[in-house]
């Protein structure tokens, strides 16, 4: 027959195939209904953290920050920043300046952190920052000046006050020895040698970065390697800090929203073997649903169980496609493209040895749609808890506020801005949200932070 019957007979089957996928992986397609459900549960969870009583065994730890206000203009000053955490080690030099307005200069080196680092011992890991920074500062002929220095460090640290802050738990790629439990801060300025070290998560950091920008600023997150949010939150709801008047930013932590098992109805097996395959089993479950460092093993570890059962490949099964970490996130995001999608992922199956035909391809990008999804349709349930909580503190029926947003997912992803908007949108009908992505936020952020820090502590001298 024709041409026509045959495409026709083509796309039904390509239809079936989708249809079958879907249904597969039913589990990670996650309805608006359940989406509602967590956002409950993770407001449940937010108010846990707050709270004198249930703090101590809360999951998601809702760490005060010590930051009270965002910048109000009128900051100046010439800053360093060290950005650790994500996905690379970056260093910063920030000049904030009034001339009219207020404008901030920055000029930032990337510095490479080997595995045997991150894996060592503490010092080592110290050592090799100041190291770096011994060079930025050459670079920068910066070498007698002495430089205020921010520090964003994105992990969970217990902090009593802007200069210090205990690390919790690694998370994420990081698992250097004597560090957690111990002051972070103490550990940068002795291998420094340097005091007044300001110490930021990466989520304040984005926050008052975009903050700078826009004053209605007052939630911060993060999608990248790892995924977390801040926002501030009325000081009369923060138990754990003396003192009610204004507000101060919560490091809310959602990485570990499911730890104590409160999101195993939506856990996939695939989520389970993820999760037994990391360096902290156990832990940071809710990220380890949605991050980067994560989601390309996702799609891998579906890919094989697919072509197992002969769903894919016509069953073949390569050494390549086996090998962990072989898929990677940035593989989803070239796939997930809408023009070049496809012939990227012929590109991509093609060097893991699996002959992909053009219909593996559909079906392959139609699986990272599904992962990349949930993730962006989790993080909307999220920060729509975060935005209840704060239209409730306000008395409002409509919020209107501004997100921050950093994190390399968010900014490779082809798709996921778009989604994580309009799923938020959704679930939170009653607000008027506007997402501002800030270029290279959590380390401008950290001197953002120590600039409004240095204007408070001239202020009071005065
Ligand atoms: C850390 C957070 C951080 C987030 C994003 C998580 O693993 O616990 O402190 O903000 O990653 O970098
Ligand atoms: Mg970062």
């Amino acid at each position: 027959e024709d041409g026509s019957g045959k495409g026709a007979a083509l796309i039904t089957a390509v239809a079936k195939r989708l249809r079958n996928i879907d249904k597969y992986l039913y589990a990670m397609r996650l309805s608006d209904e359940t989406l509602i459900d967590i956002m409950a549960r993770f407001r449940r969870e937010m108010k846990n953290g707050l709270s004198r009583d249930f703090n101590p065994t809360a999951t998601v730890k809702m760490l005060p920050t010590f930051v009270r206000s965002i910048p109000d203009g009128s900051e100046k000053g010439d800053f360093i920043a060290l950005d650790l955490g994500g996905s690379y080690f970056r260093i910063l030099r920030v000049k904030v300046s009034h001339e009219k307005k207020q404008t901030v200069q920055m000029e930032s080196e990337i510095y490479n952190t080997p595995e045997d680092i991150m894996h060592g011992s503490g010092t080592r890991l110290f050592d090799h920052v100041a190291e770096c920074l011994g060079d930025f500062m050459e670079k920068q002929q910066i070498k007698d000046k002495k430089l205020p220095v921010g520090f964003t460090f994105s992990f969970p640290c217990r902090q009593s006050k802007l200069d210090e802050g205990v690390l919790i738990t690694w998370t994420k790629r990081f698992k250097a020895s004597g560090v957690e439990g111990a002051d972070v801060v103490k550990l940068l300025n002795r291998a420094i040698k340097k005091r007044g070290v300001s110490l930021v998560n990466d989520t304040v950091g984005t926050m008052m970065t975009c903050g700078f920008d826009d004053q209605r600023c007052e939630v911060g997150l993060i999608i990248g390697t790892g995924t977390n949010a801040c926002y501030m939150e009325e000081m009369r709801h923060i138990d754990l800090v003396e003192g009610d008047e204004g507000r101060m930013c919560i490091n809310t932590e959602w990485g570990a929203f499911g730890d104590d098992g409160s999101l195993e109805d939506i856990r996939t097996e695939f989520d389970r073997e993820i999760d037994r395959g990391s360096l902290n089993p156990g832990k940071q479950l809710f990220e380890k649903m949605v991050s980067g460092l994560y989601m390309g093993e996702l799609v891998r570890l579906i890919l094989v169980k697919m072509a197992k059962e002969g769903l894919l490949f016509e069953g073949r099964i390569t050494p390549e496609l086996l090998t962990k970490g072989k898929f990677e996130t940035k593989h989803v995001s070239a796939i997930e493209k809408s023009k070049e999608g496809l012939s990227k992922a012929k590109d991509i199956l093609t060097r893991l040895g699996v002959e992909p035909s053009h219909e593996d391809c559909v079906a392959v990008q139609h699986v990272c749609t599904i992962v990349s999804f949930r993730s962006a349709n989790l993080v909307a349930a999220t920060l729509g808890a975060i935005l209840c909580q704060l239209r409730d503190n306000k008395g409002v029926g409509r919020l209107r506020t501004t997100v921050g947003v950093d994190g390399s997912l968010y900014k490779m992803h082809p798709q996921y801005a778009r989604r994580l908007h309009k799923t938020t949108r959704r679930l939170v009908p009653d607000s008027d949200v506007r997402f501002l992505l800030s270029e290279s936020g959590s380390g401008k952020g950290a001197a953002m932070v120590t600039a409004v820090a240095y204007r408070l502590a001239e202020q009071h001298r005065l």
